[in-house]
């Protein structure tokens, strides 16, 4: 992962083999980014995104392997307990482009990826929600 950071944005690089979820977390974390947005494009060739049943209140998780262009991926960054929660949602674009989406609980760089991450200079806390079963922003 390489990055440049122009005011309040961050463009960053990540490369082959890097897990996307995890290494945006950890860059957040390095960075103190509590508050933001993310955009990212790229390539992945496995990725696991999940729906949230309503009803049941728990997360059904996909694994997809194969090519996917990233197209795109957007979230948030917040807090939960004073700790980085990033919060990303993805398409995803198969060879026949078709769309495959969902939550992004993890994607592997295939090729390249490229992420902006703009930064809000704030601080918002998630709470549990026992009705939902999702950690909801605290506003
Ligand atoms: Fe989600």
């Amino acid at each position: 992962m390489r990055y440049k950071k122009f005011g309040n944005r961050f463009i960053v690089r990540l490369d082959r083999g890097e897990e996307i979820v995890e290494t945006l977390k950890r860059f957040c974390q390095e960075k103190e980014v509590k508050l933001g947005s993310i955009t990212g494009i790229g390539a992945t060739n496995k990725a696991v995104v999940g729906l949230f049943d309503v009803k049941n209140k728990e997360y059904h998780k996909k694994e997809l392997t194969g090519a996917f262009e990233i197209a795109p991926l957007y979230g948030n960054v917040s807090t939960k307990d004073g700790e980085v929660y990033l919060h990303l949602h993805v398409n995803l674009c198969s060879s026949e482009h078709k769309s495959f989406g969902g939550h992004l609980n993890s994607a592997v760089v295939s090729a390249t990826f490229e992420a902006f991450v703009d930064v809000v200079e704030g601080e918002v806390e998630r709470v549990f929600n026992r009705e939902l079963g999702l950690n909801i922003l605290n506003i």
